[in-house]
């Protein structure tokens, strides 16, 4: 029989009724401060996402043995954000509500706006964990209140003091950082200081909210988005991060800034449909709100918390290699080596990493042997 032609996210084609987690896109980017185009975000993500795998290998998982669904993208209004707010709140409330895990594709960074009020309402003790270049703790920008510099700003307003964990954070006003000093939990440059706000998160089991803006990411590797910043982090070291906050009681996040058409070579792109594969693999088999969902074929008896922790080729490499910058993947070191897997970590990475070359070397090995 003929399907109609409905484009989804990379094998999130379960039913709503079936479904855990429910992906829905916010293309919006009315106050994008420097360069638009976030708007297109949503689809390029969901379109591109057919060039690469629904396995992840980093996390020995498979997006086909979870059901997730595609709800689309919001018509949201350009010409008022309050109003593009309040239908993003709607869409995240009904799928809170019915008990599912709520995943927003941005969109400029106001959009979370929208998705934490909703949140609020379920989950009044949230905490936001948010990876950002930008601190986008402005109290207005150009006289408006809400901007995506000021996102974080008015997400304090509603959950106050200590209940914002920021990370990677490298640009914003003198004054942004001041308040940062008094009001969140404000970790520059890296992820130094993650495993430990998780774990203490953890131990509180309180709800967590959370929030990716991609331009924490190395223009370098990710230079599709409208307000660039250099000194970021890379893809192994953001996985890595991913993994370890999905180690908390997350119960509802975004992926947003990505602007496609500032990166005609569609690495960017490609790249947000990655991240976003990896999270909805993290929260499907992590979050308490999907832990039923998992399918009995999903590879058994290895623990969840060593085998992803230790899986990211490339994050142990990046460490030697940024050792200069202050604080660069204190995460991922102290939890690796709290588990006690860093060796047979790096071991694996590197054959990993080799590809064809190593494999093919060690074939050849053991039949000569
Ligand atoms: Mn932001
Ligand atoms: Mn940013």
């Amino acid at each position: 029989m003929l399907q109609p032609n409905i484009e989804t996210f990379l094998a999130c084609d379960s039913a709503y009724e079936d479904a855990t987690l429910v992906i829905f896109g916010a293309p919006f980017d009315s106050t994008t401060s420097y360069r638009p185009g976030t708007r297109f975000g949503p689809s390029a993500i969901r379109h591109e996402s057919f060039g690469i795998e629904t396995y992840s290998p980093y996390q020995d998982k498979d997006l086909e043995d979870y059901a997730i669904f595609d709800s689309g993208d919001l018509e949201l209004c350009f010409g008022s954000s309050e109003l593009a707010l309040k239908d993003i709140a709607e869409r995240a409330e009904i799928i809170l509500n019915d008990g599912k895990f709520p995943l927003m594709i941005g969109g400029e960074h106001l959009v979370t706006l929208g998705a934490v009020r909703a949140a609020l309402k379920k989950y009044p003790d949230l905490h936001v964990i948010h990876f950002d270049a930008h601190a986008d703790l402005r109290d207005e920008y150009l006289g408006v209140p809400l901007s995506h510099a000021c996102v974080l700003r008015r997400c304090h307003d509603l959950v106050g003091d200590g209940r914002i964990h920021q990370f990677c954070i490298r640009s914003g006003e003198r004054e942004e950082f001041r308040f940062a000093s008094q009001h969140t939990d404000m970790h520059k440059f890296s992820f130094d200081g993650l495993a430990e706000t998780i774990a203490d998160l953890k131990e509180q089991n309180v709800p967590i909210y959370f929030t990716i803006d991609l331009d924490c990411l190395d223009p370098g590797f990710f230079p599709g988005t409208g307000t660039p910043e250099a000194g970021g982090v890379s893809f192994p070291e953001l996985l890595n991060a991913i993994l370890t906050v999905t180690q908390g009681n997350v119960i509802a996040a975004d992926v947003n800034e990505l602007a496609p058409n500032l990166d005609q070579s569609g690495a960017s792109t490609a790249l947000a449909c990655k991240i976003t594969r990896e999270l909805m693999l993290a929260i499907c088999s992590k979050s308490p709100v999907c832990e039923t969902t998992a399918k009995e074929s999903f590879v058994p008896g290895a623990n969840a918390t060593t085998s992803n922790m230790s899986s990211v080729p490339g994050a142990n490499a990046a460490t030697s290699n940024m050792s200069s910058v202050p604080g660069a993947n204190a995460a991922t070191s102290k939890k690796s080596s709290a588990l006690g897997t860093n060796e047979v970590t790096t071991a694996d990475s590197s054959a990993t990493d080799r590809d064809g070359d190593l494999f093919l070397y060690t074939s050849f090995d053991f039949e000569e042997n």
